[in-house]
């Protein structure tokens, strides 16, 4: 068995969607970024692609690289994946927690863990994803920006 972390962070701003884990979330910002910032996505494959041993999701989908401007996060999830199950990995669950001041996520925590979990082709109750605010502390609590933190653990099949 081997365990993956991936954490990160986005800056929220004016007229940007907020799409997290793969989910448009009604809110009157978004995050910014060369992709569509889905930050917990982007964890999520940091995650994956640190409990194969197989770098950071910078080094496979730079932002530099116009092939991903505004991409649809999800597409790089299903990249990882399909990179990571490459090597023989299957995945036992995946944990997440989400750091936002607003919106509140627990109404759409359901819909990103299917989202997920499709993504992954792993079974719904196998992806968690929780969401705390930071008590208005810090740059998630004044607003700023949103963060997400992943574990993983992965198997060879
Ligand atoms: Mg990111």
């Amino acid at each position: 068995m081997r365990i993956g972390i991936g954490y990160d962070i986005h800056r929220l701003v004016e007229k940007r969607k907020l799409i997290l884990g793969g989910i448009e979330i009604p809110f009157d910002k978004g995050l910014a970024g060369h992709s569509d910032a889905d930050v917990l996505t982007h964890a999520i494959c940091d995650a994956l692609l640190g409990a194969a041993g197989m770098g950071d999701i910078g080094e496979h989908f730079p932002d530099s690289d116009p092939a991903f401007k505004d991409i649809y996060s999800i597409r790089l999830l299903e990249k990882t994946w399909e990179m990571v199950s490459q090597r023989g990995f299957r995945i036992f669950n995946i944990d997440t927690t989400v750091f936002a001041e607003a919106p509140r996520l627990g109404p759409f925590k359901q819909a990103i863990a299917e989202k997920i979990s499709l993504t992954v082709d792993l079974p719904p109750e196998c992806v968690n994803i929780k969401a705390t605010t930071t008590e208005g502390l810090g740059f998630v609590g004044s607003g700023e920006g949103i963060a997400a933190m992943c574990v993983v653990m992965l198997g060879v099949s």
